[in-house]
């Protein structure tokens, strides 16, 4: 038995974190603890609410220690621990973000990104998405990023952008123009493009803070697809406008918080979970 091999016996439990700031309010313990259920691996799973200043030093004493074998990572870290990665995914150098980390057996450190298949996962399901959706999408930070390939590569979708600070999405419009058709929609403008959307994703941080992102209420119809990344156990703020402009269909983004995590424990144990209930399982129990 090689060092390593020896080390990986000797570890009682493999260690995996959460790294973010805040964490506290996060279900990703929930979430791992009933999918371990399932497969019977038993993992110590903490979250650590990182300090902006000491991050890359907080990531890299987690991955010395000999058992820790895995990471998540989430708000506000997502850009900043690409360059922790001595690998990437090409998931991740497409939308230039990581949310998970796998220790690999030289110890190097793996990043992906599981966000824009989680997404695409819970819009499948639901029926929210077709071939070449024409789709909007309001926001452009750190969730954008990572799920605009997604929609772009696996579905040929239409994406126009529309946030607050323009520079941010013409950034992301330069990052991806290469892989399909993806635009502005500048507030400007608006006015010229005065139809319903087939899917509205609201990738604003918005709902936090119980607002609304400003955009028309032409863009919604009944046959209007409407998913809030954010989640919440009532409707979300931006889910209730587009309620009340008549929009039917609407989901928040409790689906795609359990399916990046399938994803993630994927990467980490090349089992894929059994996800049909989990949703009830982790908000309702
Ligand atoms: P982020 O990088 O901080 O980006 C925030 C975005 O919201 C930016 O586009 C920002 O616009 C916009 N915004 C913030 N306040 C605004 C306001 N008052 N009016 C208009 N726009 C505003 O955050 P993120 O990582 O992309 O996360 C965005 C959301 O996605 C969060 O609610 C997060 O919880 C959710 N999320 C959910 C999942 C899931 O699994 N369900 C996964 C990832 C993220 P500016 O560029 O102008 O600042």
């Amino acid at each position: 038995m090689d060092k390593k091999d020896k080390i990986l016996k000797d570890c009682k439990k493999d260690k995996y974190a959460l790294f973010g700031n805040p964490v506290s309010h996060s279900l990703s313990p929930k979430i791992y603890s009933h999918f371990s259920k399932t497969f019977k691996i038993n993992f110590s799973y903490s979250l650590v609410k990182a300090q902006r200043d000491d991050f890359e030093k907080e990531i890299m004493v987690f991955f010395n220690n000999d058992c820790s074998r895995g990471a998540n990572i989430t708000i506000p870290f997502k850009e900043r621990v690409v360059n922790c990665c001595n690998h990437l995914t090409d998931r991740s150098k497409l939308t230039r973000t990581v949310n998970v980390i796998k220790k690999l057996k030289d110890n190097s450190l793996l990043g992906d990104n599981t966000d824009g298949v989680g997404l695409i996962y819970d819009l499948k399901k639901k029926n929210f998405i077709k071939p070449k959706s024409i789709v909007l999408i309001l926001g452009a930070g750190g969730a954008a990023k990572g799920i605009i390939s997604s929609l772009l590569v696996d579905f040929g979708c239409s994406i126009f952008l529309l946030n607050r600070t323009i520079k941010r999405a013409e950034l992301l419009v330069k990052m991806f123009k290469h892989l399909g058709d993806i635009r502005i929609l500048e507030e400007g403008k608006i006015k010229h493009f005065e139809r319903p959307f087939d899917l509205i994703i609201n990738a604003t941080s918005c709902s936090m803070n119980n607002i609304v992102p400003t955009f028309p209420s032409c863009f919604i119809d009944s046959n209007t697809y409407c998913y809030d990344l954010f989640y919440s156990d009532q409707d979300t703020s931006f889910l209730r406008f587009c309620k009340n402009n008549g929009a039917i269909q609407l989901s928040d983004g409790k689906g795609m918080l359990i399916a990046q995590a399938a994803y993630s424990y994927f990467f980490w144990y090349n089992m894929f979970p059994d996800i049909s209930n989990t949703v009830q399982v982790v908000f309702c129990s």
